[in-house]
């Protein structure tokens, strides 16, 4: 039985969803006016992993994961600059080009992490037409008021409104007065009541704006993932995931203005990650203290060397980043492949596991199982290459084990582990420069590690030296 922590009751819960198998899942996505950092991957590498899992278990799991390309402002709240609009102001593009190019770079990030694609993306400025509609039914419920800002949900109509965080009204309140560096807006009723729609200022002219009933403008973010979750899944989703800091302020409004508007449950599970922390402070755009996953390749990591990391700590726990942690995890990841190298030379096939592998499997199953402890599933891989099964159950174990990690055990028979096509790469350089001294020096450390190494026109090819190779 899968078991989950639910934000909702701040409680670990046996998860089953409202139809099996089919899991309704939806992800709060990046806001793209900038590069995503290894901080957001550790969010959507969680994401993943619970996408998997729900597969692992059984279940056919349809999920959304929205692109907020308009209406995120910078305070996460209702004042400041929209965060696109400031990127393209940046880079002197237009927030369209602004969108496509992150968007871009996003996916290819997803992709280098393994990171599954959920099967619809929805870009916010698609479902303008489902936010205005939303809106109107709760100014047609009553939930809504106009002031010169925009359309602002009355969070004095709701008596559970902050029911995620698990605080009262009047603790809410005080939290949002500290916490905001906050231009409070003139009109609104209460402090927590926060923007459906936005009005264009007077004299502005915006490069994303749409018509409305209540004029031009742009839709509140928040309102961006209730209209398209509701439209893509349905008024009750069995799981939403996000970040933290999505807890009190972009969560909570979700759950608001979605409830009032259908009188139904919006979410019944709540998963959020905890942050990626550097020097003892949250990875952040704005802190400048971030690295992308393109600095770590420069680094000679491989991304999924990364993706083991983020495995080695539960997902609900804070982690620092240090590269020391990085290149133990790279280690780590070269020594998983390398066993499964060994064990394909070995003659390993993958087929029907004996007893003795199953109880294992059962093992790592309850790991993951148990609100998805992957540190405990590391420890059961890892017991198994060292264990005593025979070579085919180990490889069979490690690739099952491999449809929920994504760490590319698969691949391992084409694949050469990182720091070999960091050798490889480095060698093809110093040729390239006619350096061969150096071109000589890397071929005897790859010898050294037991490849036989060839020069060809596509540069160095390497080949694993047949007998039980220990690089
Ligand atoms: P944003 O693009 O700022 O809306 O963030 C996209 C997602 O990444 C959200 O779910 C955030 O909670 C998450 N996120 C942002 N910074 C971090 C971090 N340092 N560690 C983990 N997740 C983060
Ligand atoms: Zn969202």
């Amino acid at each position: 039985m899968l078991r989950l922590y639910n934000t909702l009751t701040r409680k670990i819960e046996n998860f089953v969803p409202l139809n099996p198998p089919l899991v309704t899942y939806y992800s709060c996505g990046p806001t793209v006016y900038d590069f995503a950092h290894i901080g957001h991957a550790r969010t959507y590498v969680f994401s993943d992993i619970l996408q998997r899992v729900l597969e692992w278990s059984g279940y056919k799991v349809k999920r959304v994961m929205n692109i907020t390309d308009v209406g995120h402002l910078t305070s996460d709240s209702d004042t400041g600059e929209d965060k696109m609009e400031k990127g393209a102001k940046r880079e002197g593009k237009t927030v369209w080009d602004i969108a496509k190019f992150y968007t871009d770079d996003f996916f290819v990030m997803l992709q280098k992490l393994n990171i599954k694609t959920p099967q619809t993306i929805c870009k916010a400025t698609d479902y303008i037409k489902e936010m205005i509609d939303l809106v109107k039914v709760l100014e047609k419920k009553g939930f809504t008021y106009t002031i010169e800002d925009g359309v602002y949900f009355d969070t004095g109509k709701i008596s559970d409104y902050g029911k995620l965080t698990g605080k009262s009204k009047e603790e809410l309140e005080k939290g949002q007065k500290a916490g905001f560096r906050v231009e409070i807006v003139p009109g609104k009723r209460n402090p927590m009541d926060f923007a459906l729609w936005k009005l264009t200022p007077k004299g502005v002219k915006r490069q994303m704006e749409w018509d409305s009933p209540w004029g031009k403008g742009f839709p509140g973010w928040h309102i961006e993932c209730s209209a398209m979750s509701m439209k893509v899944l349905g008024p009750t989703i069995d799981i939403h995931t996000g970040g933290v800091d999505h807890i009190p302020i972009h969560h909570t409004n979700e759950i608001a203005q979605s409830e009032a508007a259908t009188d139904k449950k919006f979410v019944r599970f709540f998963l959020h990650g905890e942050h990626l922390f550097v020097d003892g402070e949250k990875m952040s755009k704005s802190r400048g203290n971030f690295y992308r996953v393109a600095d770590i390749e420069k680094k000679e990591y491989s991304p999924l060397a990364l993706r083991y990391l983020f495995l080695t700590v539960h997902y609900r726990t804070q982690m620092n980043f240090t590269w020391k942690s990085l290149n133990a995890s790279q280690t780590a990841l070269t020594n998983l492949y390398d066993h499964i190298r060994k064990h394909i030379q070995n003659g390993a096939k993958e087929g029907k596991l004996s007893k003795e592998a199953q109880k294992v499997k059962k093992e790592f199953e309850e790991a993951i199982s148990s609100d998805l402890s992957l540190p405990l599933a590391l420890a059961v891989v890892w017991d198994t290459v060292k264990g005593r099964l025979s070579s085919s159950d180990i490889y069979t174990l490690l690739l099952q084990f491999d449809t929920v990690l994504g760490l590319g055990f698969s691949d391992i028979h084409v694949s050469i582990a990182p720091d070999i096509q960091a050798l490889i790469l480095k060698r093809d350089e110093a040729r390239r420069n006619k350096n061969f001294q150096e071109a000589d020096k890397l071929r005897s450390m790859l010898e050294k590690k037991r490849f036989a190494v060839n020069d060809t026109s596509v540069g160095t090819i390497v080949i694993p030296r047949n007998n039980n190779a220990k690089r």
